[in-house]
């Protein structure tokens, strides 16, 4: 019952209500923002309400499920449980917070593992850094470049931390390349433990010299969603990511695979140039476990083994990031880009002293 007079508060917008003896009561209503898919949204609740009323708020506007509402940002730590008063989360108008959440009817499977059907997808790769000239024709073919300028004029790119004058760009996968999705997404493991070893020490390494820019080939919502799930937003960090792509900026190209057409998305740089022309060939890489992402940009592309497997001893052992931070710092201070090849980027890390640490 009490839930019931709860929720005729909320329905309410009258700011004085009388109690059960007849008394008026004044209630204060809080007015919050929140954005939840890089959209804003404003409610209001009482400070009579519960918890449970303002995920119902959040519901009714999002239609995001209550039990998948992730609220970041409204309080300090964890949320109080449902039944905690809104009145005792000492809320201050204006609040801004985040939500995090697939709506209803959304749950289909994130995107990137209609990919997953694992190993798969190596054998189908292709390694563009190894192909300059199949890569060649795709960067010269004018349908691909005419997508490219259509990409741009669509762009839909999320600007998390501003650009720092000067810096080099990383452009970073997700799925794969720091991340073993499978188990994140089926919630068999605990995320931190889906993340490859070293990711932060990597990102805080590489950051006083590269801006970081995330591109991955799923929506919007699950990308954020994977970025606050492994920590690299919305958590104290000695690095910041300054913006994202998903795959609304992907596109398909065409080819031959073994004198069978064959087709694929790829991450076409250029999208970004266009945007920022502060970042250009000569001073942008881009990391990724699938080569035939890079096949409009084969020279900017660093390729790593694939994470998968997480939970095995193997895959706790894995230094891909170490390796990748010693070289990342090798050629940090490199004034041009293109007058080296990164395609052999191991041998020149083997050939490194090795730093401290693992
Ligand atoms: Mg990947």
């Amino acid at each position: 019952m009490a839930e019931e007079e709860s929720t005729l508060v909320v329905q309410d917008t009258v700011p004085v209500i009388e109690d059960v003896d007849g008394d008026k009561v004044p209630d204060k209503w809080i007015d919050l923002q929140f954005t939840w898919g890089g959209k804003p949204y404003s409610l209001s609740i009482a400070e009579s309400d519960r918890v449970f009323d303002l995920k119902t708020s959040l519901r009714d506007l999002t239609t995001v499920p209550i039990d998948r509402q992730k609220i970041l940002g409204l309080v300090k730590g964890k949320l109080p449980p449902d039944q905690a008063r809104v009145a005792d989360l000492k809320l201050v108008a204006g609040r801004k917070f985040s939500l995090i959440g697939t709506p209803e009817g959304d749950e289909i499977k994130d995107p990137s593992q209609l990919e997953n059907l694992p190993d798969v997808v190596n054998d189908l790769d292709v390694d563009f850094t190894e192909n300059m000239a199949a890569s060649n024709r795709y960067q010269h073919d004018v349908r691909n470049i005419r997508k490219v300028k259509e990409m741009v004029a669509k762009l839909n790119l999320n600007i998390i931390h501003p650009l720092r004058p000067g810096k080099k760009l990383l452009v970073l996968d997700i799925d794969y390349t720091i991340l073993d999705t499978k188990p994140l997404t089926s919630g068999s493991l605990p995320p931190d433990e889906c993340a490859r070893p070293y990711l932060h020490e990597f990102l805080e390494a590489v950051y006083p010299h590269y801006d970081i820019c995330i591109w991955s080939q799923t929506s919007w919502i699950w990308l954020e969603t994977k970025l606050v799930e492994l920590g690299m937003v919305g958590a104290n960090r000695n690095y910041h990511i300054s913006f994202v792509l998903d795959k609304t900026s992907m596109f398909t190209v065409f080819t031959e695979r073994e004198g069978k057409p064959w087709q694929h998305s790829v991450k076409a740089l250029q999208i970004i140039w266009s945007y920022f022309p502060e970042f250009n060939a000569s001073n942008t890489v881009h990391i990724d476990d699938l080569g035939r992402n890079f096949a409009l940009n084969p020279k900017e592309g660093i390729k790593v083994t694939a994470f998968k497997g997480a939970h095995t001893p193997e895959a706790r052992a894995d230094t891909e990031l170490v390796k990748l931070t010693q070289y990342l710092l090798h050629v940090a201070n490199v004034p041009d880009f293109r007058t080296i090849t990164h395609k052999d980027w191991r041998s020149v890390v083997k050939k490194l002293p090795r730093i401290e640490g693992p």
